[in-house]
């Protein structure tokens, strides 16, 4: 297990190591590989997927490039804890309360009601490894307060105010992570890993991912149309705070050090796709789950019903137009891909607060069921 010092952000650009404080969290590169199963199923000239599951254990995912930037500042701000927000299932809550531990400090999460799915239980039964100090709240006007009142008495227990890492770790300084990405893109690229990708499909969801990964490739000078599948309500994922989150990134790497690009055309590239939402955050649709289980029986990747099959079904779709027959296409899978079953299984859900018990004793949404979905974790 070994994370990575050297990354190509700081390597390209020596006076960001002096100036952003970072703690190694992540295993990186990630993998790229082929879907040949999808190529061929689908008709794509080329697919491939970029595997951010694989960046930390025991869970990965996106969120672990945000969070060396963020708990990386934590620490150099000599905060003893953080405070976050997500969903119930959130893996932003999660991956924050892991990698809190690792590093020292306490994390408290306000995780707000969401849509019942077999993963909000087993990230819920992975808090009680992390030791979270977890607060559930029905309404969001009470998680508001909750907030001011859980950061008060964090200040009253640790002698200091928590740091507050809004959610999906999506600030500037969070998105540097995605950055960075664009970077080791572009240095598997040059490698002969891939092909330069036509185009990049992605969940948007805060839009740190995007927004960073966007940047990051503008400033090495590749210029793939950005695709991001809205996953989340457009008062979350819009095109302005994508380019207000997208020209912050860039005004902060621009004050630390003022050889970064100033990567003007990035936003012409970017597409918000809303079609394949559905109905509401984490609820799940017939197309998403359809794209989940073409993504595991051609390819064996394991995909999810809230953010990474959503994105996929845009590309399976754009696929069966057409679109993609000339295309170099990148899928760059966020999720998760290790199994939390070790730190899991002898959990017991009654140690959790009283307000995540239902998500245990009620049933999951219907397109969650085992018989429905290939993705058994
Ligand atoms: C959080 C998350 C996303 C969305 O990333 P943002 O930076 O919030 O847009 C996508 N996929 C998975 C699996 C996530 O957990």
């Amino acid at each position: 297990m070994s994370g990575c010092r050297n990354i190509p952000l700081f390597a390209g650009y020596p006076r960001l190591r002096q100036s952003l404080s970072r703690v190694v969290l992540a295993e990186l590169p990630t993998p790229v590989s082929r879907l040949k199963g999808l190529e061929k199923h689908l008709r794509i000239q080329r697919c491939d997927v970029k595997s951010d599951g694989f960046t930390a254990r025991p869970f990965g995912g996106n969120k672990i490039r945000k969070l060396e930037f963020l708990l990386g500042e934590a620490l150099s701000q000599k905060n003893r804890s953080v405070l976050t927000f997500g969903a119930a299932g959130s893996n932003h809550a999660l991956a924050t309360a892991l990698c809190a531990r690792k590093t020292g400090l306490r994390a408290v999460c306000l995780l707000a009601d969401q849509p019942n799915a077999r993963y909000v239980r087993r990230n819920l039964l992975a808090h009680l490894d992390a030791g979270s100090d977890l607060h559930g709240y029905a309404k969001s006007s009470a998680l508001k307060r909750g907030a001011l009142v859980q950061s008060l008495l964090e200040a009253m227990r640790t002698g200091r105010p928590p740091m507050i890492i809004p959610p999906g770790g999506s600030t500037p300084l969070g998105a540097c992570g995605f950055v960075n990405a664009g970077l080791e893109l572009k240095l598997q690229i040059d490698e002969g890993l891939l092909p330069k990708p036509d185009r990049i499909y992605v969940a948007l969801g805060t839009m740190g991912t995007a927004a960073g990964l966007l940047l990051g490739l503008q400033a090495v000078g590749l210029d793939p149309e950005l695709i991001g599948v809205r996953v989340v309500p457009e008062i979350m994922a819009n095109a302005r705070a994508f380019q207000r989150l997208y020209s912050r990134t860039r005004t902060l790497l621009r004050q630390k050090d003022p050889s970064f690009p100033f990567a003007e055309h990035g936003m012409k590239r970017l597409t918000i796709r809303n079609e394949f939402f559905g109905t509401k955050y984490a609820c799940f649709t017939d197309a998403g789950m359809e794209a989940v289980r073409l993504a595991f029986s051609l390819d064996g990747v394991h995909l999810d019903g809230t953010y990474t099959g959503k994105a996929m079904a845009a590309l399976i779709s754009d696929a069966r137009n057409g679109e993609l027959k000339d295309k170099n296409v990148l899928f760059w899978n966020t999720l998760n891909a290790r199994s939390l079953d070790g730190i899991t299984e002898h959990r017991n859900y009654r140690q959790l607060p009283g307000f995540f018990h239902r998500y245990f004793e009620e049933d999951v949404q219907p397109l969650d069921r085992p018989a429905e979905a290939a993705d058994s974790r």
